[in-house]
């Protein structure tokens, strides 16, 4: 089968397509047909060198979505033509964590295509629990844009920072593939939505997505401006993945009692508070990762219902993988990245 492959870490210059064998599914596994990948910032760290233990050579893609065309002994509730999207959190299924379902604290909790091939080929093999069918009127492209980003600003916006409706949301990097996701999961929550992007178009975007209030980060300081259009307030949540860059006027703008809840770092990883302001304003700093089952698979519903509607930024035959690494490392799409084999 062609993948798009990496020997050694590096720029994007090191995806090259080759021809590799098809993965055999284990007992419990299925093999998927790809009709649909999708990128993520993952698929850039991964590339890049992260310092955990991945396949070399390896094949990234955590989003997919296609076909199932071989089903493993053991494999249950799943058949040969069955239409997919596969859920790409793997653990160890023993760990106290696991057993309470909290499936991204697993020690061993890794992600289908960071830690071990993942779908930027024609075929993958999957844990056949990890496949979910799709609707038939819901295109496998679409599919593919869920699962990391929804999935990830599902349990950081429902479970971790417990957002309600009649709240006010702010969600930082609107124009990312995860952050767009937050503020349609926060819009469906009831929530009042703030969001932060880049550019006129990005602003016109987001607002198209459902956000109430939309900033452009090069025309005003946002902290100071949601301070503002909240009766001097502040937000009840945040969203941060942006990191260093604005990770002062993301704690600035909390308002008592707020939550904060980060799922990524993209432009560094430090972030500080001064502890005066955590104790006095009684904030929250909340970590987050990935999902649960449960949490999967309510977002799942949500998106076959309508209720979620993913953002595609561009298609790319599976051959030009090298040049969605560059348009996703240049910062400039608008959604997700997908990529057809
Ligand atoms: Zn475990």
């Amino acid at each position: 089968m062609r993948a798009a492959i990496f020997h050694e870490h590096g720029g994007p210059e090191v995806v090259r397509i080759e021809e590799v064998p098809a993965p055999d599914p284990g007992p419990d596994e299925v093999r998927v047909r790809v009709r649909a990948s999708a990128l993520n910032h993952l698929d850039l760290w991964v590339r890049r060198g992260l310092p955990i233990e991945t396949t070399m050579p390896h094949v990234g893609g955590s989003d997919v979505a296609g076909v199932v065309e071989a089903v493993g002994d053991r494999a249950e509730g799943v058949a040969v033509g069955d239409r997919v999207v596969v859920n790409p959190s793997l653990s160890c299924g023993r760990c106290e964590w696991c057993a309470a379902g909290e499936v991204p604290l697993c020690p061993e909790y890794r992600i289908l295509g960071e830690h071990t091939n993942g779908g930027f080929a024609e075929y993958v093999a999957v844990p056949a629990a990890n496949v979910y069918r799709i609707p038939d009127s819901f295109s496998f492209k679409a599919a593919a844009a869920l699962p990391v980003s929804y999935m990830t600003a599902w349990r950081a916006l429902v479970t971790r920072a417990r957002v309600r409706a009649g709240e006010d949301v702010l969600v930082l990097g609107a124009s990312g593939g995860t952050a767009a996701a937050a503020v349609q999961v926060a819009r469906l929550a009831g929530a009042r939505v703030f969001a932060v992007t880049r550019g006129a178009e990005n602003v016109a975007r987001v607002r198209a997505l459902g956000a109430h209030v939309v900033y452009d980060r090069d025309e005003v300081d946002f902290s100071r401006q949601v301070f503002h259009d909240t009766g001097k307030r502040g937000v009840d949540v945040v969203v941060e993945n942006v990191g260093e860059a604005t990770w002062k006027g993301s704690v600035r703008a909390l308002a008592r009692g707020g939550r904060l809840v980060c799922y990524g770092a993209t432009t560094g990883p430090r972030g500080e508070i001064d502890l005066r302001v955590l104790f006095w304003k009684q904030v929250e700093i909340i970590g987050t990762t990935m999902a649960s089952r449960p949490e999967f698979e309510a977002m799942l519903r949500a998106a076959f219902r309508g209720d979620l509607v993913p953002v595609i930024d561009s298609v790319l035959p599976l051959e030009r993988a090298r040049e969605a690494h560059e348009r996703l490392e240049a910062g400039g799409q608008f959604g997700k990245i997908v990529l057809v084999p």
